[in-house]
């Protein structure tokens, strides 16, 4: 699907965040034409109103000159509301502009769904400190047409993982979102381990998901559905995969726990 392009300019490359581990982001674009259903970004709706999320992008042009001239101190996290990677990109190279342009000791991390990442390696190389990482959920193909449409499958992404991880840069992998029934942790670490430097894990944030995701969900899954929303239940569950995750041996990052609230 050919995307509306808003191009605009900016006033600035970084932006302070409250990211757990990251002091600022880079968003070259706002948007993002893989059009998962769940994409806590699409609040940018708010200030971007351009219709359905997946269906535009904003491209701030002048962002290759912006970071030639700014420097940052702390972990850059790329792309908070939009995947850098996502199809545009090829036909862009915003991304890699702003990559090149970018102060090789800066420390950034980069997370994506794409194997189109895969183009950059050789400017991963430059930098100092970098790590990148790919989003893999596991979702069953049928529910990944559904709610991940435009994303590459699983398959694709953890071959990028494999492939970065072989040419020396610092991998990770980000599970998410974890939902019940729906995505197997522990084969996703099994499948992923021999290549991931560590990991971050995070669970549905079902508020921030939307509400045609929770309909969705409530529509095609709606024992799951319940059973999210049934605290007790859904306490054990996410215990018991902490349990998975510890057993594992894996290094880990993050755990996160949007709902119900872990006091
Ligand atoms: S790839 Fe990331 S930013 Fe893009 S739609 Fe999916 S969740 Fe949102």
């Amino acid at each position: 699907m050919t995307p509306k392009i808003i191009t605009i300019k900016a006033k600035k490359a970084f932006t302070r965040t409250k990211i757990p581990g990251a002091r600022w982001v880079i968003n070259q674009y706002i948007g993002c034409q893989h059009a998962c259903l769940y994409c806590y970004a699409k609040f940018m709706r708010k200030w971007y109103d351009y219709g359905d999320w997946g269906n535009w992008v904003v491209v701030k042009e002048n962002l290759p000159e912006l970071v030639k001239k700014e420097h940052v101190t702390g972990k850059v996290y790329m792309s908070s509301v939009s995947d850098a990677y996502q199809p545009i990109e090829s036909k862009l190279k915003l991304t890699r502009r702003v990559l090149e342009n970018m102060d090789t000791g800066t420390e950034l991390s980069i997370l994506t769904k794409s194997e189109l990442v895969l183009r950059d390696i050789d400017i991963f190389r430059r930098f100092e400190s970098i790590e990148v990482g790919l989003t893999i959920n596991g979702f069953s193909e049928s529910v990944r047409r559904e709610i991940e449409p435009y994303a590459p499958s699983t398959e694709r992404r953890i071959r990028a993982l494999r492939i970065l991880h072989e040419n020396g840069v610092r991998t990770y992998t980000f599970v998410s979102p974890i939902i019940p029934g729906l995505v197997d942790v522990e084969s996703i670490i099994q499948n992923t381990a021999d290549f991931t430097d560590f990991y971050f894990f995070e669970f549905l944030n079902l508020r921030a998901s939307g509400k045609g995701f929770r309909e969705w969900l409530l529509h095609s899954y709606p024992k799951i559905y319940n059973f999210m929303h049934d605290e007790a239940s859904y306490l054990g569950y996410i215990a018991g995969i902490n349990g998975i995750i510890t057993r594992s041996g894996v290094k880990v990052m993050d755990i996160a726990v949007h709902y119900p609230k872990i006091k």
